[in-house]
């Protein structure tokens, strides 16, 4: 290991080594603080300890490497030049902040260490240059506890009994009772309980303390907050955090201090129009805890939402306008909604971070169309910037503005969309719950990162305090659940059995709704309607239809579907399964006789009753479907799925067919399989009961010829399930055409049809040269070819897959994301050798990676022609498509 490597990188003071383009190495914080010293914005000085550094310390043991103490102390040193300080000094003390900060935001999810540089000498020194004695000793005990509890691992509480002790003690309430001389008495106490815990005493060499704190937040990077965080959000462990360690700029230093965080713009509704939060004389963590309630930044968010605190706008007019003029900036220079942490030492306007602004989907297309409109960016840079995934929430329902409803409480609409839900008060219950089937909401006083699972369980989040930025707000957007904040009337019963609000109890398990779009809380359950997908939403989707090059069907098979996923902008259906067909009560005894039937008569005799009901389906579907294509797949069933169970059902079966009941009993039995998904399904079912399929395909085609007949001209898209060789496929293919031909003689009619087949195991791939001889088309079914690649029952890995995630084995569940390396490698090679078969063939996927926009980004690199999801998913489909396209 050489020592030359660059680990840390200067910021601030009229000079920066980075710059935003040096995000993965100075993580979204470092590079950004980079950047916005070199515009010349007034930035605490400091320096960032790079990612790589982290990912070496991690295969290090957790040492530093040799160099990087003389580094550190270098960019220290330069740190105390800026700004007239010196670390460790009695008279003229520096003291720095130690902050994480990977290259995807996290919030709250890994340490952060302030005032560091106390210590019983620094302390006075620092008394003397504030002229404020309380000042210094509330930053020094503030400081022990913070940097005991996320370094030395002395638990906070510890530190909130002694408190809470002396103040009982003196008969004082608040903490702004207390004095200089109290905050001595209580550091000598936090002091000693340190001592007393670890054996040694808190350490006074500011050196250490600095060591300590950059161990701990690179620590951090792998604490189980984090770990979680990374999963739900794919983050790769191996990206690794950057630490930056910057000058302290106080927010607690009397009235004219004050520390905030804002948006450039409304991160919940996209509106232009600042937004932000702020407290007067407090530090930055006090307004993101959510522990005070914050004032708002604009006098017009102040009057709307009727709160008599005075906006900094009013407050500190200066200063505002200054700020004003830094958003102006930073939004013009990043071309994106900003996220901003400021704070204000006595009349001095300090930034402390900037950043692209998470938001809601909503306020995504709204940003991005004003912007496109406002020529800061194309429409190209439009459709780039609204995540697929996030249309989900657009998705989601809203409350029926005609639906009776009787209102609990109100809070701030933290995160859009309505949810409905048991009412549930921690978050490992809501996690519980929530697997065994039930929607609840999660209501808390405050949420905490230790939260993240109950949160994601719950269909939506409601706290009692912290305002839009507090971390329920924040996590919840994320998330894209609805969530109501500081909810202050509502006061939960400490044992966890129930809330109130206003004389009303609610008890735990009552259903209650909540609406993120106003902040309302409900009792009980109000029914809810789906969104208006026009506006915004309607022109970003229409830019993102210009960029994409692959077709976006649906798997549908009810007109009512098809209907859906035709609103929603699909362009053909790319998997009907007929199975699904059959569900319905009256026709479930028919198949059940057909496949129960001992004989070909028998079965024949089932078969006639299902010709009508099977043809009456597709006619219905080809007209929905007006002119666009339908792939129709013959019958696959996982037999299991079909078989009656209750004596009950088999009496239904032998009250319709005839048979005996008994002898239908042994007929189920033995049609009993180990191992149904890998059993007779797909399209050894129809070698074995050729009569299954040629009655498909009459339906099929007398369906087509008759909506020929009076329309468009249907093009049906015939497919074969779960081939394995190519000779499965010429045999039934062969049938297919007969069947065909034989309608349209009798139809006397001229109708195109194709015949193609399912890329769904691991064989097909392999040999799809030799199946495209007889396929003119391949739809990638990679649900069963991620179950048959990896060896992995669909119906069983739910219970395992989970450790899996968890070793770190998978990154992500493979039936959700499709696996790029082993199934993504099987799907390219069929791509491949179909094609040097047959240069047209007509290339598609239809598994549940089919709406997944990861998946979806790499069959834009196979060059497949069309991706077909569940029609929910369409819209998600589109824009990731355009975005795959666009990145190419
Ligand atoms: C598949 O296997 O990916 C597929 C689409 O078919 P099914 O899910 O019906 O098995
Ligand atoms: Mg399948």
């Amino acid at each position: 290991m050489t020592t030359e490597q660059k680990w840390v990188y200067n910021f601030g003071g009229g000079s920066s080594d980075g710059d935003a383009s040096l995000k993965n190495l100075l993580g979204g914080k470092g590079a950004n603080l980079a950047e916005m010293a070199s515009l010349g914005l007034p930035v605490p000085p400091g320096f960032t300890i790079t990612t790589d550094l982290c990912t070496l310390y991690y295969q290090n043991d957790r040492k530093w490497p040799n160099g990087l103490e003389q580094m550190v102390d270098n960019a220290v040193a330069r740190i105390g030049e800026v700004v007239g300080k010196v670390f460790g000094d009695t008279g003229n003390p520096l003291l720095v902040s130690v902050r994480s900060g990977a290259r995807a935001s996290m919030p709250g999810m890994m340490d952060t260490v302030l005032n560091l540089g106390l210590n019983d000498e620094t302390v006075a020194g620092l008394a003397t240059l504030s002229g404020d004695e309380r000042f210094a000793y509330d930053s020094y005990r503030r400081f022990i506890q913070m940097y005991s509890d996320v370094v030395l691992g002395v638990g906070h509480h510890t530190f909130e009994d002694l408190l809470d002790t002396y103040k009982e003690e003196n008969d004082f309430f608040l903490d702004t009772d207390l004095k200089a001389a109290d905050w001595k008495q209580v550091i000598a106490s936090y002091k000693q309980a340190v001592e007393q815990e670890l054996g040694r005493p808190f350490p006074q060499d500011v050196r250490e303390q600095l060591r300590g704190a950059i161990d701990a937040v690179f620590g951090s990077w792998r604490n189980d907050r984090a770990n979680t965080y990374r999963r739900l959000h794919n983050i790769p462990e191996s990206w690794g955090t950057a630490v930056n360690v910057q000058a302290m700029v106080f927010g607690n230093m009397g009235e004219s201090s004050a520390t905030g965080v804002a948006f450039t713009r409304d991160p919940s509704t996209g509106e232009n129009a600042y937004y932000g939060e702020f407290l007067i004389n407090a530090q930055g963590e006090d307004v993101v805890a959510g522990i005070r309630t914050p004032q708002a930044l604009t006098k017009r968010a102040r009057e709307a939402m009727g709160d008599d605190a005075a906006s900094l706008e009013e407050a500190m007019p200066e200063t505002y306008k200054e700020l004003e003029a830094v958003f102006q900036k930073l939004e013009k220079h990043y071309r994106d909604m900003q996220d901003i942490e400021f704070t204000i030492q006595q009349g001095k306007l300090w930034m402390l971070q900037t950043r692209n602004g998470k938001r809601t989907a909503k306020a995504a297309l709204k940003i991005a169309v004003d912007m496109c409109d406002e020529k800061l960016i194309t429409e190209e840079e439009a459709v780039m910037r609204v995540e697929p995934g996030s249309l989900d929430q657009l998705l989601h329902p809203s409350l029926d503005p005609d639906a009776p409803r009787d209102q609990l409480t109100k809070g701030l609409p933290a995160s859009p969309g309505a949810a409905s839900g048991e009412v549930v008060f921690n978050s490992d219950e809501a996690e519980r719950l929530a697997q065994e089937g039930h929607k609840v909401i999660l209501v808390r006083v405050e949420t905490s990162p230790e939260d993240i699972h109950g949160m994601h369980a719950a269909t939506g989040i409601v706290t009692a305090r912290g305002g839009m930025t507090s971390h329920a707000a924040v996590v919840a957007r994320g998330m894209g659940r609805p969530c109501v904040c500081g909810a202050g009337e509502l006061r939960i019963e400490k044992d966890g059995s129930s809330f109130s609000v206003a004389g009303r109890q609610v008890a735990k398990g009552e259903k209650i709704t909540i609406d993120g779009n106003t902040g309302q809380v409900f009792f009980g359950e109000v029914k809810t309607v789906q969104p208006e997908l026009s506006g915004d939403f309607a022109k970003v989707m229409t830019w993102a239809d210009k960029c994409r090059r692959m077709k976006v069907r649906a798997n549908a098979e009810t007109p009512l579907d098809a209907r859906t996923a035709l609103d929603f902008g699909a362009e053909g259906i790319g998997l009907c399964r007929t199975e699904h067909m059959f569900f319905d009560a009256e026709r479930i005894i028919a198949v059940r006789e057909m496949i129960l039937a001992e004989s070909k008569s028998g079965r024949e005799a089932a078969l006639t009753k299902l010709l009508p009901m099977q043809r009456g389906d597709f006619k219905e579907l080809f007209e929905v479907m007006s002119g666009f294509p339908v792939t129709v797949r013959l019958l696959d069933p996982p037999l299991h799925e079909f078989l009656p169970h209750s004596d009950n059902e088999i009496e239904e079966v032998a009250k319709a067919s005839g048979m005996d009941a008994e002898k239908l009993k042994a007929r189920a039995h033995s049609l009993k399989e180990f191992n149904p998904m890998l059993g007779h399904r797909g399209c050894r079912l129809g070698v074995s009961y050729p009569e299954i399929y040629e009655m498909q395909v009459r339906a099929i085609m007398e369906a087509a010829c008759d909506v020929s007949a009076g329309g468009d001209p249907v093009t049906p898209e015939i497919m074969i399930p779960l081939v394995a060789q190519k000779k499965e496929l010429s045999l039934l293919k062969e049938r297919v055409d007969a069947i065909a031909k034989a309608v349209l003689a009798e139809k006397g009619q001229e109708l195109d049809y194709m015949v193609g087949t399912m890329i769904e195991l691991p064989r097909a791939a392999l040999t799809a040269d030799k199946i495209a001889e007889d396929a003119e088309f391949f739809s990638f079914g990679t649900n069963d070819l991620t179950q048959t690649t990896f060896g992995l029952s669909r119906d069983d890995a739910g219970t395992f897959l989970p450790d899996y995630i968890r070793h770190g084995i998978l990154e992500r569940d493979p039936f959700v994301t499709l696996d790029q390396e082993g199934v993504g490698e099987l799907v390219e090679i069929a791509a491949e050798r179909g094609r040097k078969t047959r240069p047209d063939i007509k290339l598609g996927i239809c598994g549940e990676h089919g709406g997944d926009p990861d998946s979806i980004h790499f069959v834009e690199k196979v060059g497949l022609d069309y991706v077909s999801c569940s029609p929910y998913r369409v819209p998600i489909a589109r824009l990731a498509a355009a975005q795959s396209a666009l990145a190419k």
